[in-house]
């Protein structure tokens, strides 16, 4: 084990690491901060969450010379959030020194930011937007900045600043060492690296030791129809105590968030269109916990950093594996537990397999809770809902009247099922998930199919059971009986799984010909001798 000893660092900083509570540096610290105190350029890669900031924040905050009053570090990032964010990680890390932090960001009053800047500002750190704005103002001067430093390089690019940076980057001259740090290395920022940085040690943390071994991954087969109610139920049936959803498109955001809302969830959305005082309020109730989701886009989330997140709950599926990453490691945060929930559409499975193998890991697969086990689940905090009511002691006098009709009417024990279906069984729904395949003549407790092809494109049971295990994600074992003729082909696979196997199945393609798959009529009395499995 590597402890912080090691890098030789001023007693100050040392103090300082102590008191945030970092014990011993993550892989990318370890690896990147003897180097960067070196001197040298260094490029660091390495996932979200895995402690970026301080690996270039400590030898930074080590370098710079108090007495020096100026800028003598300048530190460009993203958004908004991350600048306020890395300036106050950096400023915990020279609690006892005296150095000062800026953070320079649109949105906020220029004239406050020329007057903080006049005072005399060590470190500068800003999305390049508004540092290219202080810059034609001349209020920002970097002749004798020392270090800059390229924080989530790979987000920048996303988000359209290549051409400030290099701006950025020309105007500091002289000896400079240029940091860049990322999640992610696409060409663009390989190129910028070439380009503006002398001979840049690589280090590089790969995905198999940052894939957190604290978050724990499940994935969900979901069908598009219910998908709402699927999440509802999982949602009830974990312990959320912050959640963030991610959903593929602003309009997803809308809707997913007006859908909870309606269904009584303490949640709220971010999206892009939000003003920055909305979403600094919307931002401002998660962070202390007035809320209990959050639903937002990738691009949302960019910078967003919460510590206590619980739960990463992906309703529509990422589209790549690194946003995947990006995604989860919202959760899990500085060594604490987190969960990462995938759901998935059949039309996705094919999506998800190539995400499992992009991160080297299989991700279990979990059922959707069924109503019953949400009951069971739920059944405790309703009983505390209503022991609360009970206890307030409210005098009715509005339904009084009624409570005393029902009573003559009625035994107790029905009036307070009858309430309790009418108040709690509308949060979770019905089990009904639309599909009733009728008798199919398969065996008890199987639905079986028909395929409409079979013998002529070289179907064998082998092909079908990889594939539908494979896209169903379901042992090939639980599928069963398998009848191969000449131009179709029947299988039965178990009742649970029948609808995503329908739904899976209908729009593949089996050794190359496209695949249509109906509920099996029920059998004939006499039958062809088939190839069977
Ligand atoms: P990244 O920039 O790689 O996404 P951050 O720098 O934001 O990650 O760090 C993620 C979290 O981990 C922060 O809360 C940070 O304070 C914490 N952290 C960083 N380094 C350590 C460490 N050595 N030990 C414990 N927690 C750490
Ligand atoms: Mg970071």
């Amino acid at each position: 084990m590597s402890y912080f000893d090691s890098f030789e660092l001023s007693s100050e900083v040392m103090k300082a690491i102590k008191e945030m509570g970092f014990e011993e540096p993550s892989p990318i610290q370890e690896k990147a901060i003897p180097l960067i105190v070196k001197g040298g350029d260094v490029i660091g890669q390495a996932q979200t969450g895995t402690g970026k900031t301080a690996a270039f924040g400590i030898p930074v905050i080590e370098k710079i010379k108090e007495e020096d009053q100026f800028v003598q570090a300048i530190i460009l990032t993203p958004t908004r959030e991350l600048a306020i964010q890395v300036s106050g990680e950096l400023q915990k890390l020279s609690k006892y020194k005296r150095i000062r932090t800026l953070p320079i960001y649109g949105g906020q009053s220029i004239g406050h930011q020329i007057k903080a800047l006049k005072q005399g500002v060590h470190v500068v750190i800003g999305t390049p937007g508004r540092i290219m704005d202080h810059l034609r103002r001349k209020t920002l001067k970097l002749d004798r900045i020392h270090t800059a430093v390229l924080d989530e390089a790979d987000e920048m690019l996303d988000m359209g600043f290549i051409e400030d940076i290099e701006e950025i980057l020309k105007q500091v001259k002289g000896e400079r060492q240029t940091l860049l740090f990322s999640a992610t290395m696409p060409p663009p920022i390989k190129k910028l690296s070439y380009k503006y940085m002398q001979n840049p040690e690589i280090v590089s943390i790969n995905r198999g030791e940052v894939t957190a071994p604290s978050i724990d991954q499940v994935y969900y087969k979901v069908l598009e129809r219910n998908k709402l109610e699927s999440l509802c139920r999982i949602i009830d049936s974990e312990e959320i105590d912050l959640g963030i959803l991610f959903c593929r498109t602003k309009k997803g955001v809308a809707e997913l968030t007006e859908a909870l809302q309606a269904r009584g969830y303490i949640a709220d959305g971010l999206h892009g269109d939000l003003t920055q005082m909305q979403r600094d309020s919307v931002m401002k109730k998660f962070r202390d916990s007035t809320i209990e989701f959050l639903i937002a886009t990738d691009v949302a989330a960019r910078g967003i950093d919460v510590e206590n997140v619980t739960h990463v709950i992906n309703y529509d599926i990422p589209q790549d594996p690194e946003s995947y990453v990006h995604r989860i490691g919202r959760t899990g945060r500085a060594g604490r537990k987190g969960l990462a929930l995938t759901l998935v559409t059949p039309r996705e499975m094919k999506h998800l397999r190539s995400i499992e193998a992009e991160i080297k890991m299989s991700i279990p697969s979990s059922n959707v809770p069924t109503f019953e086990e949400v009951v069971e689940k739920q059944q405790s905090s309703w009983k505390k809902q209503i022991e609360t009511l009970v206890e307030e002691d409210q005098d009715n006098a509005l339904f009084s009247g009624m409570t005393t009709e029902l009573l003559e009417k009625y035994p107790p024990e029905k009036i307070i099922t009858a309430l309790m279906k009418m108040t709690f069984a509308t949060e979770t729904g019905s089990d009904d998930d639309g599909y009733d395949f009728g008798e199919t003549g398969g065996a008890k407790g199987m639905v079986r199919f028909f395929i409409n092809v079979g013998k002529n494109v070289n179907m064998s049971p082998k092909i079908l059971i990889e594939e539908i295990a494979d896209l169903v994600g379901i042992p090939g074992k639980a599928i069963g009986r398998i009848d191969i003729f000449d131009k179709f082909t029947f299988v039965e696979v178990p009742e649970e799984v029948a609808p995503f196997v329908y739904e899976a199945l209908r729009h593949s393609r089996i050794n190359g010909a496209r695949v249509n798959l109906e509920p099996a009529k029920p059998r004939p009395k006499r039958e062809r001798k088939p190839f069977t499995k």
